[in-house]
């Protein structure tokens, strides 16, 4: 059984096809620049040439129709037809209070994720026309939506409600729906799997990449999590500020003369570890400058590993203990001294790293000592396999 997993952005599209028997990935690609000059889809199959086709993609429909005609070319190819994929897993952003749980699309799924066009203004209108233009061009295949915040909804109310007026929970639904929840789910269930954890073990994972967050749950059931309404509470990120007194943007508007909206592009797109060390967002750079010298870069990083720390000693108080810390993501996959330094916060929880087993990168591996008292993980998200899992559990029973 073959699934197709398709990740929509507003002016790009990502795809895997996998092959359930062995969970192996039969081919993927990347459309890019959807609706703008020189789009173009990037394929590749192991074991044959990246195929690259440069075409106008004026909607996600043209791009998805590019894709199904690369994955069943002649030559680069990997099935003779589209009738060979079971089903389709699409990532979507934002499910509202609605969705607790991954669902097969119909018209009222497909309603519900244009609710929630305004909480998830980049990413939901693009995903609603990945899954109408995967309906257009196979009908009848079944589609299933893997929404990012279904994690999120495990959470009790007194970790999702905010401490403003009720009526806006209400009104607006606004609450703490947090983001990553595919690879937080992911991640904390192949933790107990990998780590041979009890089933209700307690579990904290740092997802560190360009956005980042980190979770708690119990037993691969969310207690809690950085990330908000939207994906920009939280710990430091390469370009987002997480937490700030929201304070701030009222001073900072009023003397800088720029509207609410302006300083969210600011806390979003300039500020994080970009913001902080002035270099790059690119935590590879910000880490080259600091060894060289720059005490802005230096001062960046360290921030960074604090407040991730923080939130750690944070979940482990409100789970009244842990389990296993879990780094994943492009940070948490391939930056031993970063994995290293949080933990080094972490000895009045009996946390000892083992700096053999965390020379490592991107690899399943416990990177703690024997005698350590949690757990330390080196998990690699995969959110694709997630989507694909989900897919095929919903579409095949
Ligand atoms: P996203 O999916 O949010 O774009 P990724 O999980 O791919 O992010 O992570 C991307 C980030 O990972 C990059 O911004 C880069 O800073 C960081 N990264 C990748 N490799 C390394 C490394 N070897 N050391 C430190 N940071 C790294």
């Amino acid at each position: 059984m073959k699934i197709l997993v398709i990740n929509c952005g507003s002016s790009s599209l990502k795809y895997q096809l996998i092959d359930m028997e062995n969970e192996s990935v039969l081919a993927k690609g990347l459309c890019e620049r959807i609706g703008i000059n020189g789009s173009m889809l990037t394929h590749k199959a192991p074991g044959k040439d990246n195929y690259v086709v440069e075409k106008d993609m004026p909607t996600h429909k043209e791009a998805i129709e590019l894709v199904m005609a690369a994955l069943t070319d002649a030559k680069y190819g990997v099935i003779k037809s589209t009738d060979e994929i079971t089903a389709v897993g699409h990532r979507v952003l934002h499910g509202g209070n609605t969705y607790t749980e991954s669902i097969v699309v119909n018209p009222d799924v497909k309603k519900v994720i244009r609710e929630c066009f305004d909480l998830g203004p980049l990413h939901n209108p693009a995903n609603l026309m990945g899954i109408e233009a995967c309906e257009a061009a196979m009908p009848g295949k079944p589609n299933v939506a893997v929404f990012d915040t279904s994690f999120g909804m495990g959470m009790e109310e007194k970790a999702y409600l905010y401490a403003i007026p009720y009526e806006y929970y209400e009104k607006y639904k606004v609450r703490r729906y947090g983001f990553h929840g595919t690879s937080h789910m992911f991640v904390s269930r192949e933790a107990i799997k990998f780590g041979n954890l009890k089933k209700d073990a307690k579990v904290i994972v740092c997802h560190l990449g360009n956005g980042a967050s980190v979770s708690a749950s119990i037993g691969g059931k969310c207690v809690d999590t950085s990330m908000g309404l939207a994906p920009l509470e939280g710990i430091i990120m390469g370009t987002r500020s997480g937490d700030v007194d929201p304070t701030i943007l009222q001073f900072i508007c009023n003397h800088e003369k720029i509207d609410v909206n302006q300083m969210l592009n600011i806390l979003n797109k300039k500020s994080g570890i970009l913001g902080m060390s002035g270099v790059s967002s690119d935590f590879r750079d910000v880490g080259k400058a600091a060894a060289e010298g720059n005490k802005r870069a230096q001062v960046g990083l360290d921030a960074y590993d604090y407040r991730i720390a923080k939130y750690i000693g944070a979940y482990t108080a409100a789970m009244n203990g842990v389990d296993a810390i879990c780094f994943t993501a492009g940070v948490g996959e391939n930056d031993k001294d970063c994995r290293k330094r949080i933990c080094a916060y972490l000895g009045y929880l009996g946390v000892k790293i083992d700096d053999e087993r965390n020379n490592i990168r991107g690899e399943e591996r416990v990177i703690s000592t024997d005698d350590s008292k949690v757990k330390v993980m080196l998990i690699p998200t995969n959110e694709e396999l997630a989507i694909a899992r989900e897919t095929l559990a919903l579409t095949t029973k």
